[in-house]
């Protein structure tokens, strides 16, 4: 049997419910403005990431090592932390790919039928 679930409400988290969701939606509105605006263009392709990989993204997952197969020429890649890239930096480069979510870096919806 489940636990049942009860959060008191009274004005004060009214208050807090509100005045936090009030600071996400503020959040996301300056990502997606900074998103827009590619202030660190320059930097961000230098990295091979995308504008949503580098400027929306959250970086979420474990802690502990993996080791991924580049997705296009298989070199082996290692990561320690929680950010973890499908294909290597030459292939992300050599495609211009995003070298986290493996798609266009510019976020261009290809049409072509091959890399
Ligand atoms: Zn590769
Ligand atoms: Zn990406």
């Amino acid at each position: 049997m489940k636990d049942i679930i009860k959060h008191k409400i009274d004005v004060s988290t009214i208050y807090n419910a509100t005045a936090v969701n009030s600071r996400r939606i503020k959040r996301m509105k300056i990502m997606l403005d900074t998103f827009k605006e590619d202030p660190d263009k320059d930097k961000r392709i230098a990295d091979c990431l995308c504008k949503y990989c580098y400027y929306i993204a959250d970086l979420i997952g474990g802690s502990t090592p993996v080791k991924v197969e580049c997705g296009i020429c298989g070199k082996l890649m290692e990561f320690k932390n929680v950010v973890i890239n499908v294909i290597c930096e030459d292939c992300a480069k050599k495609y211009e790919l995003c070298k986290r979510c493996g798609g266009d870096i510019e976020m261009r919806l290809r049409a072509k039928k091959s890399l």
